[in-house]
């Protein structure tokens, strides 16, 4: 389980709804008759491009993000290894 916890920081510009995904809490969302965790991912967790799956394009290294993956599968661990990067505006149009 990850450790540190993200801290909110002074001075720089976040868009609001972003600033919300970064309290770093999983939550379990419903989409397309399965289960998902959605984990949010703040900039310094964030080190390299994603390529998400909702439009195709980069997340670069810094976005904040969600990242997703089934919780319902019956693959267990498996499914947290095919978890996926989201752009977090392309996850809530999908
Ligand atoms: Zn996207």
């Amino acid at each position: 389980m990850p450790s540190r916890r993200p801290r909110r920081r002074g001075g720089e510009h976040v868009p609001l709804d972003v600033d919300r995904l970064l309290q770093g809490v999983a939550r379990v969302e419903h989409r397309a008759g399965a289960e998902w965790h959605v984990q949010p991912i703040g900039a310094r967790s964030a080190v390299k491009d994603y390529a998400c799956p909702g439009c195709g394009g980069t997340i670069p290294p810094q976005m904040p993000h969600l990242v997703v993956w089934r919780a319902d599968s019956i693959f267990g661990d498996r499914a947290i290894e095919d978890r996926r990067h989201w752009h977090p505006g392309c996850w809530r149009a999908s």
